[in-house]
């Protein structure tokens, strides 16, 4: 009798042990197949600063009305990721990447100079002076919704009480690695973060198929003002790219504004729709202020 109990007890315990044990594994390769899908994507969607989007497309004609328009110096810094990479070789990371220290620093460094931040939603009143700005304005951008922004960058802006505009890919939300919808909610609460769109799915806008570009660039804009309960003002090209038909679609789209990669610091109702970024790489140190302030036309 003893040691029927004893079999009867030891079948389930082994049943528990053999469940549990299958529960782990599964977890693990759940977990191990999300890591590899998030870095695999987070590759992908890596910019490459080439000269076709560093510069502005012959094709692209500025506004010509706008040519009389103010121009102002405004530059419009631009962020990837705000972290501290553990991999060392990860070179292209490293590129990409601020760490927390140093961005607090540069936080700093813009308050020490007198440096007010607006949203480039903003943008668009500073240039026709419905919005009255110091003499020195700039925008802090964030490309992609990296959750880093929310668990690194966010409490910095907290601190110093700086605005900036996130640039949100509306398939993305809530993968690994990237805000969830609650964070992003939590962003816009705290009125220092406006989002914008960055496609559906990061698509590369240059001589793209007219109907896929419609939906990255249009509905994409719907999707996140459905789901977050805001109005979608401005647009950012992924890996800068845009041509003549993607500029069109941005404005019917009613846009009031978007952002592409091309170096620059001078703003104007002439580039509205393809406003001139700093990227990274200018901004590795102390050095960035006078860059900010003295970049070339
Ligand atoms: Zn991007």
């Amino acid at each position: 009798m003893f040691f029927v109990r004893f079999k009867i007890k030891n079948i389930f315990s082994l049943w528990f042990l053999a469940g549990f044990v299958i529960g782990a594994l599964l977890f693990a390769r759940y977990y191990i197949a999300s890591e590899i899908e998030s870095s695999k994507l987070q590759k992908k969607i890596i910019p490459k600063y080439t000269k076709e989007v560093l510069e502005k497309p012959k094709e692209i004609k500025e506004e010509p009305q706008a040519s009389q328009a103010a121009k102002i110096r405004f530059p419009i810094i631009m962020y990837h990721y705000i972290e501290y990479v553990k991999d060392p070789n990860d070179t292209i990371r490293r590129s990409l990447t601020i760490n927390p220290a140093l961005f607090e620093y540069q936080l700093k460094n813009f308050k020490e100079a007198n440096y007010q931040m607006y949203f480039v939603r903003e943008i668009p009143d500073i240039l026709s002076g419905q919005i009255k700005t110091s003499t020195r304005s700039a925008a802090l951008t964030f490309d992609d919704g990296y959750e880093d922004f929310y668990t690194n960058a966010f409490p910095l802006l907290k601190k110093y009480q700086t605005k900036a505009t996130l640039y949100i890919v509306a398939n993305f939300v809530g993968r690994r690695g990237f805000l969830n919808e609650m964070e992003i909610k939590e962003l816009l609460t705290s009125g220092l973060v406006e989002i914008g769109s960055h496609t559906f799915d990061h698509a590369y806008l240059k001589r793209a198929n007219p109907a896929y570009a419609r939906r990255q660039i249009v509905d994409s804009k719907k999707k996140l003002e459905d789901e977050f309960g805001v109005q979608i003002k401005t647009f950012a090209y992924p890996y800068g790219a845009f041509d003549n038909s993607a500029l069109d679609l941005v404005k019917q789209a009613s846009y009031s504004a978007a952002v592409a990669v091309i170096s620059g610091t001078i703003q104007s109702e002439g580039n509205i729709f393809f406003l001139s970024r700093l990227r990274p790489g200018f901004l590795a140190g102390p050095k960035m202020i006078g860059v900010m302030e003295n970049f070339p036309k």
